[in-house]
């Protein structure tokens, strides 16, 4: 999509997958008269734009190099744009980002911001880790992909967020951070909603976020996953990012019953596409395994689980069920998650267990935005840092 037409440029998603809408149409882009969002937009289509607007294609990377990388969106500041070009952008952009409803920092570092979208709340999450900072972006409010374990799973898809609205997101995290010195080093598509169902939006993103005249996050920091919309993930490939993919089931018949993507697209397709992936990008494939006591614990899924992905380069994230009321699972004990991850180290897979953080914000995906629920009073926790 670009602002002049929506066919060039474009990523061919419902062309692929017939039967999951492409993203929603962004009507303020085609809109002649109305300004423009400037955060919509990856440089290629500002370039674009400009041009057809009678400017050189180095204004473009001007303005976006001031907003992106010094974050000024007061023209006035933009010192080395002319002062013609400097009166004529009002008439061509505004800015706008989503509103920051709270912002909360848990005992143990992690971060959490909800954002108002519309009148709906999204989440973001930044987790520490060493010497990382990961932050953990949404990409829809809602979903459809209705995996049994997860709070989001549960609330239908209510909309797919834009270009802007997921920018926005890293945005808020960065400015708050760089006040402490400090900066997001890597992004992982993970927070609410299935990012694929989403991609034109997801992977414009990706594009502003990697573009090395503004933030100039590596391609390989950046983390995209998904439930496993197969036919989808050459995208990931395509776009030079990691690739992680939430298994979660050792088999066919229990994936069917914990994610309901599976019964479209199942292992045997879902490991194709992974080992597809490594092929063209010799990237190692991130695989999310969360524990549901007596569902995926046990030892002999372990085995199952090792001879399912061996062929496949990988690491292996198990991760024990963060419990949410009317979830209908149960968190694993300490002994059976530390039995589950010594049975697959034993037999040779790279296995990380993933800690649980943040539970005082509430940091499990949709937890804080169902808290919520447009009443700032239900946030039993201290909001602000
Ligand atoms: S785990 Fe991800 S894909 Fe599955 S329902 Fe939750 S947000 Fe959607």
């Amino acid at each position: 999509m670009t602002l002049q037409n929506e066919e060039s440029n474009s990523i061919p998603v419902a062309d692929v997958v017939a039967d999951i809408d492409a993203a929603e149409s962004l009507p303020e882009l085609v809109q002649e008269t109305a300004t423009r969002n400037f955060y919509e937009y990856s440089l290629p289509e500002l370039e674009e734009f400009l041009i057809s607007r009678g400017h050189k294609k180095f204004r473009a990377q001007q303005v976006f190099k001031w907003v992106y990388e010094k974050r000024v969106e007061d023209y006035e500041q933009m010192s080395n744009v002319s002062k013609a070009f400097r009166a004529e952008l009002p008439t061509l952009f505004h800015f706008a980002l989503p509103k920051i409803v709270t912002e909360l920092k848990s005992k143990d570092g992690t971060r959490k911001w909800l954002h108002e979208i519309d009148g709906m709340t999204v989440e973001t999450v930044l987790i520490p880790n060493k010497d990382r900072l990961t932050l953990c972006v949404s990409s829809e409010v809602g979903c459809n992909m209705a995996c049994r374990f997860c709070f989001t799973g549960k609330q239908k898809l209510k909309r797919r967020l834009t270009t802007g609205q997921i920018i926005g997101q890293f945005l808020h995290a960065q400015d708050s951070l760089a006040k402490e010195g400090l900066r997001v080093t890597n992004i992982v598509f993970m927070g609410m909603g299935e990012p694929l169902d989403n991609a034109e939006a997801v992977f414009r993103s990706i594009e502003i976020l990697h573009q090395p005249n503004g933030i100039n996050m590596s391609r390989k920091k950046i983390t995209v996953s998904t439930s496993g919309i197969v036919p989808l993930i050459p995208l990931v490939t395509k776009s030079g990012t990691r690739l992680a993919v939430s298994l979660n089931a050792p088999n066919n018949e229990i994936r069917d019953f914990v994610m309901p993507i599976n019964k479209k697209w199942d292992v045997w397709q879902l490991l194709e596409a992974c080992r597809e992936h490594y092929r063209e990008s010799g990237d190692r494939i991130t695989f999310e395994y969360v524990l549901l006591k007596g569902i995926t614990d046990k030892l002999d899924q372990a085995r199952e689980l090792w001879n399912l992905v061996r062929d496949v380069p990988c690491k292996i994230n198990i991760i024990p069920f963060n419990e949410h009321p009317g979830s209908g699972f149960e968190r694993p004990t300490p002994e059976s998650v530390i039995a589950f991850q010594q049975e697959l180290i034993r037999l040779g897979a790279h296995v990380l267990l993933r800690r649980t953080m943040g539970r005082d914000i509430f940091a499990a995906c949709g937890q804080l935005t169902s808290k919520y629920e447009g009443r700032p009073d239900r946030l039993d926790v201290q909001p602000g840092l």
